[in-house]
């Protein structure tokens, strides 16, 4: 069996691999896309000590460290099923069974879609999913923020204090998001929330001009000129092949411990699919790094 066995080939899983490894542990990691998220990045401006790079290049470069040491990569390889044990078993799609005295989960997360025309056509010319990341590229624009709960109007506030306007777009007829963050959404002078609202299109031909919407109550359809859509409707992780076997927050996210153990000896978890405040590439590598250590610490104790 290994003495590590990595699911998922992000920030975390590459990271997790480089501390493993160079522990002289046996040591694998199995991901259906080396890279993870970063691979469909334009542009990376804050992991630290590099002041710029592309998310393909970064993505190039994760998997160039983890090839340095001696760890089995396993690439294209989905895994479906994991099972608790004195040797964990990780069940693959292909039907592979793979057998390891500790595991860590590193799937990674997925932003929800909206699914409106020009969303897909437009992502990174204007339409983006992370504040924290694409932000500072709207300086003094104007953009929309689509969804009001906790992630929407918190990027709202994020936002209006680097761009020029905010538009915050929901569905519903109110807000969902905190009584505190709504409040202070609404002392800023730069947002204009609309309620009631269903987006029915990102409009632009290379870049993002607008965005167009149904006023729900009178079924008129509206159009807000803009040059950025920020997605907020959710962030979803990569665990639905989890459910029954460990311990998921509400969110489906991996519950895990300050030292990223999750409910299941021997199992740990990092990056965007565990219940780790932020999802981003240098808390993912970081945690990575955290649950491998974790784990050879499991290792000298059994
Ligand atoms: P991921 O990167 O999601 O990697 C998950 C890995 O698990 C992948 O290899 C995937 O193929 C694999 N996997 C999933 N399910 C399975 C399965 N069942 N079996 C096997 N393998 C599986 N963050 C920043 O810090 N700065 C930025 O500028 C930035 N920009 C972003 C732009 C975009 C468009 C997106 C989508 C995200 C951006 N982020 C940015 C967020 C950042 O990419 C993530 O926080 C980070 O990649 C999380 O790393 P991770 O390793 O936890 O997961």
């Amino acid at each position: 069996p290994f003495d590590v066995l990595i699911v998922g080939g992000g920030p975390a899983g590459a990271a997790a691999a480089v501390y493993a490894a160079r522990k002289g542990i046996r040591t694998g990691i199995a991901s259906e896309r080396f890279g993870g998220q970063v691979l469909d990045t334009l542009g990376i401006e804050n992991y630290i000590s590099v002041k710029e790079t592309e998310g393909p290049k970064f993505a190039l470069a994760l998997e160039e460290h983890v090839r340095h040491y001696d760890v089995d990569i396993m690439n294209l390889q989905r895994a479906k099923a994991l099972k608790a044990g004195d040797v964990v078993e990780v069940e693959l799609e292909s039907g592979a069974k793979l057998k390891a005295k500790t595991v860590i989960l590193s799937t990674g997360a997925r932003w929800r879609n909206i699914n409106v025309p020009g969303e897909k056509e437009l992502k990174n010319k204007g339409v983006a999913y992370c504040p924290h990341c694409d932000g500072p590229l709207y300086k003094g624009k104007r953009v929309a923020v689509i969804g009001g709960g906790n992630s929407g109007v918190e990027a709202a506030i994020d936002l209006a204090g680097i761009v020029k306007h905010v538009t915050l777009v929901e569905f519903d007829t109110r807000l969902r998001a905190d009584a505190v963050l709504q409040e202070k959404l609404r002392s800023l002078a730069n947002v204009d929330v609309i309620l009631n609202a269903q987006t029915t299109a990102i409009t632009g031909t290379d870049k993002v001009d607008g965005l167009t919407y149904k006023d729900r109550a009178s079924g008129e359809e509206k159009r807000v000129d803009l040059e950025g859509v920020f997605v907020q409707i959710g962030l979803v992780p990569n665990t639905e092949w989890l459910k029954g076997s460990l311990e998921l927050s509400k969110h489906g996210e991996i519950m895990v411990d300050a030292r990223g153990q999750t409910s299941m000896p021997g199992v740990f978890a990092a990056g965007d699919c565990t219940t780790v405040p932020f999802k981003q590439i240098v808390i993912a590598a970081g945690d990575g790094a955290k649950a491998a250590l974790s784990a050879f610490d499991h290792l000298i104790r059994h």
